[in-house]
């Protein structure tokens, strides 16, 4: 009998359902990109993006089916977590993901429940990753870290003493509000300057005029920068002595970002408790989403 974890992972770019094992191994997966479920204008032809909410829904209902079919007759599936962008409410029984127009209000906790028969959890896929991260990447045996991604938003995880911070709505480690360029460019939360408005996949693109996979030495170095700013500002605060940054943004750029993000904290991370800290590169590559979402369902049942 092996007991196994059904994932389910949701983003704007694309969304999965994966087999995982107790141990953290990924051992069976199903991929497909997320619709564009943009509201059309009538000249375009297209169907309003509310419209689209349940045709999104029988793309991923057909992906975890699809996993689910896998299954042996030794198998039994334990938990289903899953991880998806927010905004969303507490434990995920409506969410409206940012990247995710057609999905307002979702009921995504019960629709997967009926769906799979499974007690099931759902929590934000940056605070998903940092779990995974904790769990068999590259903060295993860490009990206080920040997991941050940055690709086409900025979001993260943050784990104290051993247990991942929720705070009040569930939203804790959201950081890419953190401030790192006073009266910088305006973001879509209304203020000025935050990390996401100044670093992100999307800001970049509207900086450079090009994806953010094409940007100029001086532009990686920037970003790296501005993500130790903010960084050091988190480590500072809850003494943390780790970060793990992840990302198709943050991987993409490699060694020039992660440098200049390392140098940035070394500047600014000046108390005792906190010098020394460091960034690394998330350990999980594209199983990242799928062995997080697994965790937030273990964690669900009780695992720290
Ligand atoms: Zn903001």
């Amino acid at each position: 009998m092996a007991d196994l974890v059904l994932a389910v992972d949701i983003g704007g770019t694309k969304m999965a359902a994966g087999l995982v094992a107790l141990d953290g191994t990924l051992i069976e997966r199903a991929v497909q990109p997320t619709r564009p479920t943009r509201r059309r204008s009538a000249e375009e032809g297209g169907p309003a993006s509310q419209d689209l909410a349940e045709p999104l829904w029988q793309d991923l209902a057909g992906l975890v089916r699809k996993v689910m079919d896998q299954l042996t007759r030794e198998d039994r599936l334990v938990v289903c977590g899953t991880g998806c962008g927010g905004p969303m409410t507490p434990g995920g029984d409506e969410v409206s993901p940012l990247n995710i127009p057609a999905w307002r209000s979702f009921p995504l906790r019960a629709r997967l429940a009926d769906l799979t028969g499974l007690t099931t959890f759902v929590d934000n896929d940056a605070k998903a990753l940092a779990l995974g991260e904790g769990w068999v990447g590259v903060a295993a045996g860490s009990s206080d870290y920040i997991g941050m991604v940055v690709s086409t938003g900025v979001g993260g995880g943050i784990v104290l003493d051993g247990r991942l911070l929720d705070g009040r709505l569930g939203n804790a480690g959201h950081v890419g509000h953190v401030i790192v360029v006073p009266d910088g460019r305006v973001c879509r939360c209304g203020g000025r300057g935050c990390l996401e408005a100044e670093a992100s996949g999307t800001a970049l693109a509207a900086i450079t005029g090009q994806p953010a996979r094409l940007a100029p030495a001086v532009v990686v170095e920037r970003t790296g920068t501005l993500v130790g700013r903010a960084l050091a500002d988190v480590v500072n605060l809850l003494d943390l002595p780790l970060a793990v940054v992840s990302g198709s943004v943050a991987l993409g750029f490699g060694q020039p970002f992660f440098e200049a993000a390392q140098a940035e904290m070394d500047r600014l991370c000046r108390l005792d408790f906190a010098r020394g800290a460091r960034v690394v590169p998330g350990g999980l590559g594209d199983s990242g989403p799928l062995v997080g979402a697994a965790r937030v369902g273990l964690r669900g049942l009780g695992a720290p």
